[in-house]
């Protein structure tokens, strides 16, 4: 173990990146950082919430397990992540593969006892992201009004109710604006894209203030609309939520709804690198699906956004004062 850094690391000379009991990262389990870590990575092996192929329990496995050849150094910030944060793996969430709502409510109990300021919760299926924004947004001291989010997805995921149940991965950005959670009016949707069930989709998004940049805009209009809205959030506490269904499926193919045209792999890095300024309380990666996962290509890719959304809190510490 090296000394001069916040995250002890096994020397990969020494022990080498294919060996040993696969933490996320590396990193040290919670129970032996030895301190209150900066970030828990918190795995919730759980897709009791899906609208068509299941398989995302196995998503925190195989993301760990890709996740052993994450490196520590960003050459696009110039900063060391594991250096900078004190990061640990903090396992999974108690899960109940037959209840959604039930298991969204152990987990933000669970949550509750992890000794980390900020969690980043590994899926599952999307409709964890409600446990997610919620342990963030009792972290941050529930601020009136809710919590801001950047949310990557090709779906927008907020319909009411699905073959009549209201707890389910299509919903859960509705049911957090209902609980105060989330703030619609400081959120921006990401990579959003057709075709939709029907025109009248994406109305309840749009009622509530939700912003949206679909592929297409973003593939004609570039960046901007996104450096904009990170901008105008100045410091208010904000969440990320990344469904890897965002990422082409060429890229990406396993994830349990796949949706063709998306970003690229490179695409997706460098617009997580330009949210660089956002004051981020918690995170999510969300719907990795290892069967449909032939070379473990999409598990690594969710690693790498991992990586590239602790940067970003990496980036505000290295920047601040003192
Ligand atoms: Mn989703
Ligand atoms: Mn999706």
């Amino acid at each position: 173990m090296s000394t001069d850094r916040k995250t002890p690391l096994p020397d990969a000379r020494r022990n080498p990146r294919f060996g040993g009991i696969a933490t996320f990262g590396r990193w040290p389990r919670i129970e032996d950082l030895g301190s209150r870590a900066d970030w828990g990575v918190l795995g919730v092996p759980f897709d009791g919430g899906v609208t068509y192929r299941p398989g995302a329990r196995f998503g925190p496995r195989s993301i760990r397990e890709q996740s052993q050849y994450l490196k520590n150094y960003s050459i696009e910030h110039g900063i060391d992540v594991p250096g900078l944060l004190a990061l640990a793996d903090a396992g999974d969430a108690p899960v109940l593969p037959y209840s959604v709502k039930q298991t969204l409510d152990g987990v933000i109990e669970h949550a509750r006892s992890v000794d980390a300021d900020r969690l980043l919760m590994l899926g599952g299926d999307h409709s964890i992201v409600y446990a997610g924004m919620t342990a963030a947004w009792e972290r941050a001291g529930k601020p009136a009004g809710g919590l801001a989010c950047v949310h990557f997805d090709s779906h927008m995921d907020t319909l009411d109710t699905v073959w009549g149940e209201k707890w389910n991965h299509a919903t859960p950005f509705r049911r957090l604006i209902e609980a105060g959670v989330l703030d619609p009016k400081r959120t921006i949707s990401v990579g959003i894209k057709g075709p939709l069930n029907t025109a009248d989709d994406l109305d309840y998004a749009r009622e509530q203030g939700i912003r949206l940049i679909t592929y297409t805009d973003w593939k004609r209009s570039g960046d901007d609309a996104l450096r904009s809205f990170i901008a105008e959030l100045g410091d208010a506490p904000a969440y990320l939520s990344f469904d890897i269904d965002c990422v082409d499926p060429v890229f990406a193919p396993g994830t349990g709804t796949p949706s063709v045209g998306g970003f690229s792999s490179a695409e997706v890095l460098d617009l997580l690198r330009s949210l660089v300024g956002i004051n981020l309380v918690g995170a999510d990666i969300v719907e990795v699906l290892p069967d449909r996962d032939v070379a473990g290509n999409t598990a690594l890719l969710a690693a790498h956004v991992a990586f590239e959304i602790l940067a970003l809190d990496a980036v505000r510490r290295d920047a601040a004062p003192g």
